[in-house]
């Protein structure tokens, strides 16, 4: 259902809006916006630079991606039949099935007549006269909406290395995150890969299979742990779908959103016996149990987190053959998940197939990139494919590429230089009517669980405001002081805090990102909830709403 848009109170203001919220990505988030929104009655407008659905899902078709979270928990929630009618193959679902699924949520709930596609947005520019947001799009088109909201996701602008010759390679080559949309075949060939996050350690361990010589240039090894996926059979399928509201009860109690939530025990407060058996088990069991699912001080303890990281270390020298190769896949400047988990299908094997050579750059430094391949301290090396693995302009980078104005044609990317905060990861002060979807210092980890209620939230903001005949909604900067302040108090003791990674905004191939921020919110799911249902319950006092 849609009508027009009718509660505006500032002069002037029906007359000149195309549309009452604009959403910008049709991704996860994106995609749940517009059906949200749809359904209270709002014209919306989607504009996604992408020519389909999908966002992450759609950028990403790198060999070998797929869910490293449990298919089923990662789903939407919200739509019984849409649980009832959809069955996932495996535990952990490949791009191309997961891409079919958000392009068959787009069609069921027909999603699609209000997307734009191949519409990259280039600038929003608040106006306070009108209280409402225009949107310039790269072909020069512009609309005007009341409120914006951004599902622009918080991986997705990718960003290469800066190494002399980069542009001067005549094989091919793809940043992972924008592999194209036809085959590439890599039969046979002579291929690198650099990088080793969790994206260089899906395509290693997939191409490895079938190039004629793999290349691993890795920078920092990450620590790995086995993904134990399998088919899911029709059965087995049954029992997941008659599970699915314990499935998304136990997501909703654990501190990421995940399956797994940490042990209430200390990892010396058994017995060693207890304790090794609890990590074999770990380590044979599906997911991020191993990481969001042991010992409760693994993740925050010095000595905890060393022995964990010994006790992978000794599977990683286990499983690869060539000491030395193991020793240079082991972690020496972190310990274990305190950067993000990698979960890996016979990765380590990898390095025991004769037609796959790990180059540590640190020893031997990349020079440069040559028409014919990569030159090393040390070595010159032949390509036909470089695949770069080499991640992202996390959380801000989607922000800071949209020229974003609010009251007083105050800049976002301006005012996040001198301070990065928000109020729950949503609002922002001086950016009226602007709505985030996990943007800085909202809660991270089984993404979708947290998009669905983030969503919510705003829906039920805006549908309040339109009650009440509101055109304007700004986060005081009380509340957003008050929220930096807890974001800051919920990191600390964290150890992955401590240390380089996106998760810290670190990032060596962007001028200015080498120091760590708090860019995430690290408390618990549960923590956040509370304080976002508080604000609700106070009838949003901590907005300025008018
Ligand atoms: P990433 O974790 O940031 O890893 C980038 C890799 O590239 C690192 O190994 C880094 O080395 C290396 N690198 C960067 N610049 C380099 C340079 N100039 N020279 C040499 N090496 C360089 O990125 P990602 O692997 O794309 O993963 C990002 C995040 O995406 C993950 O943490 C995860 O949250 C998400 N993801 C999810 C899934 C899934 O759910 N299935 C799959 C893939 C990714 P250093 O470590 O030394 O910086």
């Amino acid at each position: 259902m849609t009508q027009p848009a009718t509660n505006s109170r500032a002069s002037n203001s029906d007359t000149i809006l195309d549309y009452d919220a604009i959403v910008i990505g049709a991704g996860v988030a994106g995609l749940y916006q517009l059906y949200k929104l749809r359904n209270i009655g709002m014209r919306v407008r989607v504009f996604e630079a992408g020519t389909g659905v999908g966002g992450t899902w759609y950028w990403n078709r790198y060999p070998g991606a797929r869910f490293d979270s449990e298919s089923y928990s990662y789903g939407y929630s919200f739509s019984q039949e849409l649980l009832d009618e959809w069955d996932w193959s495996e535990h952990f679902a490949s791009q191309p099935e997961i891409l079919r699924y958000l392009q068959h949520v787009a069609d069921k709930f027909d999603l699609v007549k209000d997307i734009q596609f191949s519409s990259e947005v280039q600038s929003a520019i608040y106006s306070d006269d009108t209280r409402s947001w225009e949107i310039r799009l790269q072909d020069g088109s512009r609309f005007r909406s009341r409120f914006l909201i951004t599902g622009i996701g918080l991986l997705s602008q990718p960003t290469l290395p800066r190494i002399p010759g980069i542009d001067s390679f005549k094989g091919q080559s793809f940043h992972t995150s924008r592999w194209p949309h036809e085959p590439v075949s890599y039969t046979g060939k002579r291929v690198a890969v650099i990088g080793t996050g969790a994206t260089g350690v899906q395509t290693i361990q997939e191409v490895c299979k079938d190039v004629g010589h793999l290349t691993v240039f890795q920078r920092r090894p990450n620590w790995c742990a086995p993904l134990h996926n399998s088919k899911i059979e029709p059965d087995e399928m049954r029992e997941i779908r008659a599970n699915y509201e314990e499935i998304f009860e136990t997501c909703n109690q654990t501190a990421a959103g995940f399956l797994h939530t940490a042990d209430k025990r200390s990892t010396f407060e058994v017995s060693e016996e207890e304790r090794y058996e609890f990590w074999e088990n770990l380590y044979a069991s599906k997911g991020f149990g191993i990481w969001q699912g042991n010992f409760k001080d693994v993740l925050t303890s010095p000595k905890a987190n060393e022995a964990m990281s010994e006790f992978v270390a000794d599977k990683i020298r286990q499983r690869v053959d060539d000491p030395e190769t193991a020793e240079k896949l082991i972690p020496k400047d972190h310990g274990f998940g305190t950067r993000r988990v990698p979960l890996e299908t016979r990765y380590y094997e990898s390095y025991n197939r004769d037609n796959v050579e790990l180059i540590d750059i640190i020893e031997t430094p990349i020079e440069k990139i040559t028409p014919g391949g990569i030159v090393t301290a040390d070595r010159e090396f032949e390509f036909d494919l470089i695949i770069y693995a080499t991640g992202f302009d996390a959380i801000l980078g989607s922000y800071n590429k949209i020229d974003i104005a609010g009251v007083n044609g105050r800049r976002l990317k301006e005012q996040w230089s001198e301070e990065l905060s928000t109020f729950l990861g949503i609002q922002i002060n001086n950016f009226p009517n602007l709505f985030m979807i996990l943007g800085p210092h909202a809660l991270l980890g089984n993404n979708p669980r947290s998009i669905e209620f983030n969503v919510e939230w705003i829906t039920d903001l805006i549908e309040h405001m339109t009650a009440q005949n509101m055109t304007r909604a700004e986060a005081t900067t009380k509340a957003v002081a008050g929220w930096y302040q807890h974001v800051l108090e919920q990191g600390e003791g964290l150890l992955a805090n401590q240390i380089d990674s996106w998760m810290t905004g670190v990032n060596s191939n962007l001028d200015g990102r080498q120091e760590r921020i708090v860019a995430r919110y690290s408390g618990t799911q549960s923590t956040f909830r509370k304080r976002c249902n508080e604000v609700v319950e106070s009838g949003y006092a901590e907005l300025n709403l008018m």
